[in-house]
């Protein structure tokens, strides 16, 4: 008899485990995803040429790399920091 009881206490213990384990997975896993949603917006902006500034020649300002414009102009590559500074500086 004694066997049998310590057995129906164990189950009755495990079955309360078990939904905090489920609840702990599911706010694992859920983390993980945040955390991977988190990184994947927050990479681009790090590791891409972002955040490396360039000098427009025409106004002299420093403008971000991936926001200038870059045109090709008497054998050199040109960052501009917009359409009207490309047209001034093509004039000089
Ligand atoms: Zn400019």
């Amino acid at each position: 008899m004694l066997p049998g009881f310590i057995q129906f206490n164990i189950y009755a213990n495990i079955k309360p485990m078990r939904i905090i384990f489920f609840i702990l997975i599911l706010f694992i896993v859920l983390y993980l995803i945040f955390s991977l949603l988190f990184q994947s917006n927050q990479k681009p902006n790090e590791n891409s040429m972002g955040t490396e500034m360039v000098k427009d020649p025409n106004c002299d300002t420093f403008i971000q790399k991936s926001d200038a414009i870059r045109r090709y102009i008497k054998g050199n590559y040109y960052y501009f920091c917009s359409s009207k500074c490309v047209k001034e500086f093509k004039k000089k």
